[in-house]
C-alpha cells in the first residue's frame, strides 16, 4: 500500500498551541496591565503628596514673609521631583504667590493613550499652609498645590508596558513551541509510526504483522489503541481463515472441494514437472449411491459420505490429497508415485476400505465404487486433462459393472466424446419427438394366431438407425428416458385404441426402464395416458427386465401393484438372465415371463433352461412368451413344450406401424371369415 504525503500534524498543532498560548498570554497581560495602571497612578500621587509634606515648612515661611526668592527655591526643589508637573503657592486672597510648570513632553499617540488611561482626570495634591503659631486650629493663609506630571509617568509606564509585552510574547512563543514539541514527541511521532506500520500491513495476512506498542505507551491510550487494533487484526485473520475454509472445503465432509483440488493438482504438477516425478489422479465414484439416498434417506446418505471421506483419507499418505468433487464423486491426488503399480495398489486399498463399510447409523449397507486412474506424465500434462481422463476411466470402470479400477486409455476419450455427441443429439431428438415405434408381432404357439405386438423404439441419427441398446442407456443416465418413455406410452396407447376401434382389440407391449419405474409418478402417468386415449387397460402390457425388477423388489412393488390394479398386464422381460428369487416371483403381480433370446437360441439342443422356465411359469400360472424365435425347430420345440406365445424373426421382424396395422386387419378379417364360415 502506498503511503500518501502527509500534511504535518506537528506544524498544525504548533500553530494551534502558539495561537492558544497567545490568547491566554494576552488575557493575562491585559489583567496585569490593569493592576499596573492602578499601582503606577497611586505611586505617583503618593510621591507628590510626600513632596508636598516635605515642602510644607519652607513654603509656609516663604509665603508668610512674602519672600519671593525663597518661594522660587522651594518651587525649584519641588520641580526637581520627577513626578511633578506643576506647582504653585496660592494665597487666600486668590493671588498666585509663585508658580512653576514643566513644559508638556507628550509627543506620540502611544503616550497620549497611556495618559488617557492613567490620568484622564489630571489629579493634583493640595496642602494648606497654616499661619505661624502653636495652635493646631490656627487658620490656613495659603495653599501649596502640586500637579502630577502625566507625561513622565506615562513614559515610565510605557517603558514598563513595552518590556512586559515583549516578555509576554517571548514567553508565549516559548510555551507554544514547547507544547508543540511535547505533543509531537508524545503523540504525533508514535501516531505517524503506527500509521506507517498500518500502511505496511498486507491485506492477505494481517496477523503476520501485528503493530508494536510505541515505547513508553504500554499503559496509556495509545497502547490501548494499538493492542485493540492488533486484537482486531487477529479476529480478522480468524474470519479470513474461516472464509478460506468455506470456499475451499466441502462443508459436509471437510475434504478439499473442486477449487482446492484443482489448485493442489496444479501445484503438484509443477513440482512433478520440475523434479521429473510422477503423479496419479484417481477419480472415484460410488456405485449405486442414489439407491442409498432413495431408500434410506438423505441423512443416511450424508452420513455415508462422511464415512467414505474418512475411509478414503485413511488410505493415503499425508502428502496425498483426497477431495470431493460433488455428489458421490471423489478425487484423489497421489504425489510422487513410482508408477502405475503403486497407483493400482492404492486404488485397490481404497476399494477394500469402502467394501468394509457395512454399517451407517445402524443401517446395513454394501458399498462399492468405480475408480478411474490417469497418470502424469504418461496420460496428460495439465490438471484439466488429467481430471477428464481419470473421469473417462472411471466411466469405463462403471460400464464394466463397477467395483473396480481402470487405467485411462486414449480410446476412452474417443468413447467419451462420442457419447457426449450422442447425448446432445438425443436431447434434440427428445425435444422434437423425433422417434418412431416399430411393432413386432407375437403369435399363439399352438395356432399361429396373432396375439399382440411389442412396440420397439426406433431413432435415426443423420439417416442411420441407432440401436436402442446404444441410446437407451444414455437416455437412462441423462434422465431423458422419462420424456422418451412418456412418448412411447402415449404412442402405444393411441395406436392400440385406434386399432381396437378400427379392427379389433390387440394388446401392445412397451418396454419400461428402471428409471421410469422408479419415478413416483409413473403409475399416474400410465393411468392418465390410458384415459386420455380411451385405451382399455388390458390392451397395454408393460415389459420390465428381470434385472430391473429383482434389483429392488420392495421399492418397485407399490408401483407394480397399482399398475396391476389398473388392469395393465406386466411381463418380466429377458427372463433367465438375472437372478430371480422364486419367493419374490410368487409375490410379484406379474402375468407373463418372456424367455430370453439366448435360451431360445440354444433350442432344441440345450433345452434345459427353456423347459425349466416354462414349467415354472405353469406352476405359477403365468403365461410364457419365447423371444428371438428364428428357426422352425425352435418354434416346433416351444409349441410342444407348452410355451404360450412366440416372438422372433421367424414370425416377423419388427415392422412399421402401417405394416403392423395391415397384420391386425388381416388377423381380424380371417377371424371374421372363420366365424361366418
Ligand atoms: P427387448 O425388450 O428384449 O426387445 C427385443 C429385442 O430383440 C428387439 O431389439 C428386437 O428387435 C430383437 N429381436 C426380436 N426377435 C429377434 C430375433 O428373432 N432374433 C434376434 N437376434 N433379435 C430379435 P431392439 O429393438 O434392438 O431392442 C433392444 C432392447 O432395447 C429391447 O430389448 C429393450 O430392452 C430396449 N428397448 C427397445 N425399445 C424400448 C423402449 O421403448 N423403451 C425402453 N425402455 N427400452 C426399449
Ligand atoms: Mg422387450
Ligand atoms: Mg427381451
Amino acid at each position: 500500500m502506498s503511503i500518501p504525503l502527509l500534511r504535518s500534524l506537528t506544524l498544525k498543532q504548533a500553530i494551534h498551541a502558539i495561537f492558544a498560548a497567545f490568547v491566554i498570554g494576552f488575557a493575562i497581560t491585559a489583567v496585569e496591565f490593569g493592576w499596573t495602571v492602578t499601582r503606577e497612578r497611586a505611586a505617583a500621587l503618593d510621591r507628590v503628596a510626600e513632596v508636598a509634606m516635605l515642602m510644607d515648612g519652607p513654603a509656609t515661611t516663604a509665603a508668610w514673609t512674602l519672600d519671593q526668592d525663597l518661594g522660587e527655591r522651594v518651587l525649584d526643589g519641588v520641580m526637581a521631583v520627577h513626578s511633578v508637573g506643576w506647582v504653585e503657592i496660592l494665597l487666600d486672597t486668590g493671588t498666585v504667590f509663585a508658580r512653576q510648570e514643566r513644559p508638556s513632553a507628550v509627543s506620540n499617540l502611544l503616550e497620549r493613550a497611556a495618559l488617557a488611561l492613567l490620568f484622564s482626570d489630571r489629579p493634583e495634591v493640595e496642602r494648606p499652609l497654616l499661619s505661624p503659631g502653636e495652635d493646631p486650629m490656627r487658620p490656613a493663609f495659603a495653599r501649596l498645590r502640586i500637579g502630577v506630571d502625566p507625561p513622565a509617568v506615562a513614559a515610565r509606564f510605557l517603558d514598563y508596558a513595552g518590556r512586559t509585552l515583549l516578555a509576554a510574547v517571548l514567553r508565549v512563543l516559548l510555551i507554544g513551541l514547547t507544547m508543540a514539541l511535547v505533543f509531537h514527541r508524545l503523540l504525533t511521532r508514535p501516531l505517524v509510526r503506527i500509521g506507517y506500520a498500518v500502511a505496511r500491513i498486507e491485506p492477505g495476512k494481517p496477523q503476520n504483522q501485528p503493530l508494536e506498542i510505541p515505547p513508553g505507551h504500554a499503559d496509556d491510550e495509545l497502547g490501548f489503541l494499538v493492542s485493540r487494533f492488533n486484537e482486531t487484526l487477529r479476529l480478522l485473520e480468524k474470519e479470513h481463515a474461516e472464509l478460506r475454509r468455506l470456499v475451499t472445503r466441502c462443508t459436509l465432509t471437510g475434504l478439499a472441494n473442486r477449487t482446492l483440488l484443482i489448485d493442489r493438482l496444479s501445484h503438484a504438477l509443477e513440482i512433478a514437472s520440475r523434479s521429473q516425478g510422477r503423479l496419479a489422479v484417481l477419480h472415484l465414484d460410488l456405485d449405486r449411491f442414489k439407491r442409498v439416498n432413495d431408500s434410506l434417506g438423505h441423512d443416511i446418505g450424508d452420513a455415508l459420505l462422511i464415512q467414505v471421506a474418512e475411509s478414503l483419507s485413511d488410505c493415503v499418505r499425508r502428502c496425498d490429497t483426497v477431495g470431493r468433487l460433488g455428489g458421490d464423486e471423489f478425487l484423489i491426488i497421489l504425489e510422487r508415485v513410482a508408477g502405475s503399480d503403486e497407483a493400482a495398489m492404492v486404488a485397490g486399498r481404497l476399494l477394500t476400505a469402502l467394501h468394509r463399510l457395512t454399517d451407517v447409523n445402524g443401517h446395513r449397507v454394501h458399498i462399492s465404487a468405480s475408480v478411474g486412474i490417469a497418470l502424469y506424465p504418461n496420460d496428460g500434462a495439465d490438471e484439466q486433462g488429467l481430471m477428464r481422463m481419470a473421469d473417462a476411466a472411471m466411466q469405463a470402470a462403471k460400464s464394466d459393472g463397477g467395483g473396480r479400477f481402470v487405467f485411462y486409455t486414449q480410446e476412452m476419450t474417443e468413447r467419451a466424446m462420442a457419447r457426449l455427441r450422442l447425448e446432445a443429439s438425443l436431447r434434440t431428438a427428445t425435444e422434437r419427438k423425433d422417434f418412431e415405434l416399430a411393432y413386432q408381432p407375437k403369435i399363439e404357439a399352438a395356432t399361429g394366431a396373432l396375439t399382440g405386438f411389442e412396440a420397439l423404439l426406433r431413432w435415426r441419427l443423420d439417416g442411420a438407425p441407432i440401436s436402442p441398446m446404444e441410446f437407451i442407456p444414455v437416455a437412462e443416465d441423462t434422465g431423458l428416458i422419462l420424456d422418451i418413455g412418456a412418448w412411447v406410452l402415449e404412442e402405444a396407447c393411441r395406436t392400440a385404441a385406434r386399432w381396437a376401434l378400427d379392427h379389433g382389440p390387440l394388446p401392445i407391449a412397451i418396454n419400461v426402464s428402471a428409471r421410469q419405474l422408479a419415478d413416483v409418478g409413473f403409475a399416474d402417468l400410465v393411468e392418465s395416458t390410458l384415459r386420455r386415449n380411451g385405451t382399455a387397460p388390458e390392451l397395454l402390457e408393460i415389459e420390465i427386465t428381470e434385472t430391473v425388477i429383482m434389483k429392488d423388489v420392495a421399492h418397485h412393488l407399490p408401483t407394480l401393484n397399482r399398475l396391476r390394479a389398473l388392469g395393465v398386464r406386466i411381463a418380466i422381460d429377458d427372463f433367465g438372465t438375472g437372478y430371480s428369487s422364486l419367493a419374490y416371483l410368487r409375490q410379484l403381480p406379474v402375468d407373463v415371463l418372456k424367455i430370453d433370446r439366448s435360451f431360445v437360441n440354444d433350442l432344441p439342443h440345450a433345452p434345459d433352461i427353456a423347459s425349466t422356465v416354462i414349467a415354472l411359469a405353469q406352476r405359477l400360472k403365468l403365461s410364457t412368451v419365447a423371444e428371438g424365435v428364428e428357426t422352425l425347430e425352435q418354434r416346433r420345440w416351444l409349441a410342444e413344450a407348452g410355451c404360450d406365445r412366440l416372438q422372433g424373426y421367424l414370425i416377423s421382424r419388427p415392422v412399421t406401424a402401417d405394416a403392423a396395422e395391415a397384420m391386425v386387419m388381416a388377423a381380424f378379417a380371417s377371424q371374421d371369415m372363420a366365424l361366418t364360415a
